[in-house]
């Protein structure tokens, strides 16, 4: 029997491995994967690269004009069987998965313009349904009547753990100190900031990655949403 194409929102604190199981997620399903945090990142790494950010300070009409012109597309990348963050025709996943990124992301995500334009190209992505998309804000604010909503935890240490051999595989020199203070800085922001914090919402389902792998992550995920189809939504 053909089942509706949901919309499946993965909401949770930065490192919880949403990346990894919603790809998984979306695979198993034959559905498209959204990596919103990546679209933040885009437009971070251009902020910084023209100079819009000095000091901690955003020159706003600069960014209004940035945000007005670039456009974001994720390609299938065969070495790798992932998809890569594309900016302008350009991959950029190299540039923007940095520390150097990572360190200002939290700051260029907490300012509403570049939540309300972002969250608008989401919105036009999930569109139709048959989407994984994860960030922050996926379930209670770019699709609160997303299909399945997960929120994904696991303690700040086991997330910097992961994050740090993420990097070093990919031979960034960082130490594991400045990871796990990234991580920290990160989900406080995350969580604090006026413009949709992150929060998880009454009808998400909590998904704690610490003690599972991968592969039960996706089983627990996908048992859920046959359930969800078992009641014909
Ligand atoms: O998912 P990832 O860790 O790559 O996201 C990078 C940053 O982008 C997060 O720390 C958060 O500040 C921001 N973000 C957001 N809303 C989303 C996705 C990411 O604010 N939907």
């Amino acid at each position: 029997m053909e089942h509706k194409r949901l919309i499946i929102a993965v909401d949770g604190y930065s490192s919880t491995g949403k990346s990894t199981v919603s790809k998984r997620l979306a695979a198993r399903l034959g559905y498209t994967y959204i990596d919103t945090g990546a679209m933040y990142r885009m437009v971070t790494y251009r902020v910084m690269r023209d100079g819009i950010l000095r000091d901690g300070q955003v020159d706003d009409d600069r960014l209004k004009r940035l945000l007005a012109g670039m456009t974001f597309d994720f390609r299938y990348n065969a070495l790798t069987g992932c998809h890569d963050a594309y900016l302008d025709g350009k991959n950029v996943e190299e540039e923007i998965r940095g520390l150097a990124v990572s360190n200002q992301v939290s700051l260029i995500a907490s300012l509403p313009r570049v939540r309300e334009v972002l969250v608008a190209k989401q919105r036009e992505m999930g569109r139709e349904g048959g989407v994984v998309m994860d960030g922050r804000d996926i379930g209670s604010v770019v699709f609160p009547r997303a299909g399945v909503k997960f929120f994904m935890t696991a303690s700040p240490e086991t997330r910097a753990r992961r994050r740090h051999e993420e990097m070093m595989g990919k031979g960034e020199t960082v130490t594991y100190e400045e990871v796990e203070a990234n991580v920290r800085q990160r989900d406080y922001t995350d969580a604090h900031r006026a413009a949709s914090p992150l929060v998880k919402t009454a009808d998400a389902i909590e998904i704690d990655t610490s003690r599972m792998t991968i592969e039960e992550e996706v089983e627990q995920m996908l048992a859920v949403i046959h359930a969800r189809h078992a009641r014909g939504n």
